[in-house]
């Protein structure tokens, strides 16, 4: 799989505020790309460098393998922030006012993008009659114009209900599908694991761990179990592993090994060897919430 964007020690400050400390990493061609964070971490900061809107103070990016170019650029559709529509125009009034401006795309174009979002049948709608959520894909719809190889976006989810979010969360796996390369910041870590391949989670300027969402959750191997005797269940696991943790809400045990060690068979005969009848046994994948809050509060 070739690499759309790489990022070598990019280091941004505001004054005396670093924003982004020596950052680098890889989106793979054909991945939906989340940059996590909490508030202040750079992620709006980061998507602005990459984009050319900041400047970086030291350190580089390579989009499709070189240095950025206008052609490049053209390869690249971006919602950094949403656009400022006109509330009296309609949805195909608005977009063509946008590629007016923007110079993406030709006039068949508007056409496809508001298919692409699901807005055609609203095309003469005004912008003043949509939901949020209507006016959020207006904005993915304008950021798609020109056919982008890939789409950046900043929280796209942002202020949406449920439905809006899935409605977004809908259109990425669809923009996916069709060879999109989408990167994008978020801090909802749900919607995040729903829908993005590989991560990059940040914390005040400082890259944390980035890659595939199953590497970086499967960071160790944490075995659930339960047993009707749960307390002699505790017992025996010590003697293959110290680190015997209760789950009092779910009435299980959770059991950590190193990545890869864990060898439920071997587990469940020990258990069984020593009197116990094991009646759950699985292991276990980490939510990203509960990795993302394991990273960010060290
Ligand atoms: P959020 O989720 O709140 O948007 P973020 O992860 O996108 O946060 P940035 O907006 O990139 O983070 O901000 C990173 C840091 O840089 C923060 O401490 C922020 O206060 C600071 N910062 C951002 N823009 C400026 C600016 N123009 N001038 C001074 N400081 C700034």
């Amino acid at each position: 799989m070739s690499t759309v964007l790489s990022l070598n020690g990019i280091t941004k400050s505001y004054g005396p505020i670093q924003a982004l400390k020596d950052v680098s990493f890889e989106v793979p061609e054909g991945s939906v790309f989340g940059i996590l964070g909490p508030n202040g971490s750079g992620k709006t900061t980061l998507l602005s460098i990459i984009l050319d809107v900041l400047k970086a103070n030291k350190g580089n990016f390579l989009w499709f393998g070189r240095p950025g170019s206008p052609d490049q650029r053209k390869k690249i559709g971006s919602l950094l922030e949403t656009p400022n529509f006109y509330h009296y125009l309609s949805a195909i009034n608005n977009l063509r006012v946008t590629q007016s401006i923007s110079g993406r795309g030709t006039a068949a174009d508007i056409d496809a993008v508001l298919k692409k979002v699901r807005l055609f049948e609203r095309r003469k709608s005004r912008f003043s009659t949509f939901s949020l959520g209507m006016k959020q894909r207006l904005a993915i719809a304008s950021s798609l114009l020109g056919d982008p190889q890939v789409l950046v976006l900043d929280e796209p989810t942002n202020g949406l209900d449920p439905v809006g979010i899935a409605e977004i969360r809908q259109l990425i796996l669809e923009l996916r599908k069709s060879g999109h390369t989408i990167i994008l910041a978020s801090h909802l870590l749900d919607e995040v694991e729903k829908v993005c391949t590989h991560v990059a989670i940040l914390k005040t300027g400082t890259l944390l761990t980035t890659g595939d969402v199953e590497e970086v959750l499967m960071d160790e191997d944490v075995v659930e179990l339960s047993a009707p005797d749960l307390a002699s269940l505790a017992n025996v696991l010590r003697q293959i592993n110290d680190d015997v943790v209760m789950d009092g809400t779910s009435n299980t045990i959770h059991l950590r090994f190193p990545r890869g060690e864990a060898r439920l068979d071997e587990i469940n005969s020990f258990c069984f060897k020593n009197g116990i009848a094991l009646n759950h046994l699985i292991l276990k994948k980490k939510r990203l919430e509960a990795r993302f809050f394991e990273l960010t509060n060290n």
